[in-house]
């Protein structure tokens, strides 16, 4: 038997060990690059829902989680200015994890497993490498075009400073929206996805983009409450239009490959799933089965058939989120309509 090949992951994020972990359970050798150091954290909205814990229960992480702290969202609802959505029922529960812990334990689980795990090592080439995976995350808006999304995220210290009514509110305005939900020990992630509007007075401080505008229920929400300090974090620039794995030039993973709107919390799912899809064509890379152009063939295919369908529906869910032409009486409509939320809920996971 010829030695196994070896894989090299850029970026140790969630997709980059999750593939890391799924590879090393098959006994093959992986070297994962990652800029950063562990914990730190993320923004995120921390609420896995869709198929990314069953893909976690599959690579017997679920139970890690659990044992973390990771609590179940099953509830949530939406406001939009003045109107509100009735608080429904997720048809399956979310899970909802600190970063600052999720890719600690990633990290520590890839580890345990044997992996050879380089922090403060960032990967300069840009180059297409055989036996080489990009896992490197959301790809930053370059050129000045428009929208221009950016993204912060903090940490309430107690759920007890707030009074919510669901277990995860998504407050929505035509600047972006804020979600609201509980993680662990006790603490509520607030995490907003904006787009600055030319000519309107736009917030000075993350904070303050944060808590919303003044006499929403939002600002109701967070008005008096202290974040923690050292959990805020800020990315700006960021590109939300779906991309095909079929048309990259190299192998790639989860955000690397293509973001989906943070509306949906489907993200961390999608880095999970497109982790899990990969494990199988590398381990016969590995082992000598496929060469690497039918490696990177086979993966692509993959990731595209799994995610092609629910990108265009995201795309859509995004649009009418912040459309300034479902303001109104018509936005309050469609927020009430349950037959809606239904299938935006299925179609976009
Ligand atoms: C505002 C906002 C809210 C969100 N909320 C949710 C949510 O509630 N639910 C959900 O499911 N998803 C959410 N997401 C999406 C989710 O965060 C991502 O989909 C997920 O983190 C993707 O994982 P990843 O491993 O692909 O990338 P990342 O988690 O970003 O990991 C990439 C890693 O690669 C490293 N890296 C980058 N370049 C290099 C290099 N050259 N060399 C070495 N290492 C490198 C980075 O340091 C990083 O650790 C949200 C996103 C945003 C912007």
């Amino acid at each position: 038997m010829p030695p196994a090949k070896s894989i090299t992951i850029i970026g140790g994020g969630l997709a980059g060990l999750t593939l890391g972990i799924g590879l090393r359970q098959r006994g093959v050798p992986v070297t994962i690059w990652e800029a950063g150091r562990y914990p730190r954290h993320r923004v995120c909205g921390e609420f896995i829902s869709g198929n990314g814990p069953a893909v976690l229960g599959r690579l017997e992480l679920l139970e890690r989680f659990e044992q973390a702290g990771a609590v179940y969202a099953r509830s949530v609802m939406f406001v939009r200015g003045a109107s509100r959505s009735p608080v429904r029922r997720l048809s399956a529960p979310a899970l909802c994890l600190s970063r600052h812990e999720m890719d600690a334990l990633l990290a520590g689980s890839f580890q345990q497993l044997g992996g050879e795990l380089l922090v403060n090592a960032r990967w300069t080439s840009g180059e297409s490498r055989e036996g080489v995976v990009r896992a490197a995350g959301r790809r930053l808006q370059t050129a000045e075009k428009t929208p221009r999304w950016f993204g912060v995220k903090a940490h309430v210290s107690s759920a007890s400073q707030l009074n919510l009514d669901a277990d995860l509110e998504m407050h929505v305005s035509p600047s972006g929206y804020v979600g609201i939900n509980r993680i662990n020990g006790g603490e509520v992630n607030v995490c907003g996805l904006f787009r600055p509007r030319e000519g309107n007075r736009q917030p000075g401080s993350k904070p303050d983009w944060l808590r919303g505008e003044t006499g929403s229920l939002l600002r109701e929400r967070l008005g008096a409450v202290e974040f923690e300090a050292d959990s805020f974090c800020s990315v700006a620039g960021l590109q939300l239009k779906p991309q095909r794995a079929s048309a990259k030039e190299e192998c790639c993973i989860g955000d690397a490959l293509t973001m989906t709107p943070p509306v949906t919390g489907n993200g961390m799912s999608m880095a999970f799933e497109s982790a899990e899809l990969a494990v199988e064509p590398l381990a016969a890379y590995s082992q000598g089965r496929l060469n690497w152009t039918e490696t990177q063939q086979q993966i692509a295919q993959r990731c595209d058939v799994a995610f092609a369908r629910r990108l265009v529906w995201a795309r859509f869910l995004q649009w009418m989120m912040i459309s300034p032409a479902l303001q109104g009486r018509f936005g309050s409509l469609l927020l009430r309509s349950n037959w809606l939320w239904q299938l935006m809920f299925r179609r976009t996971r």
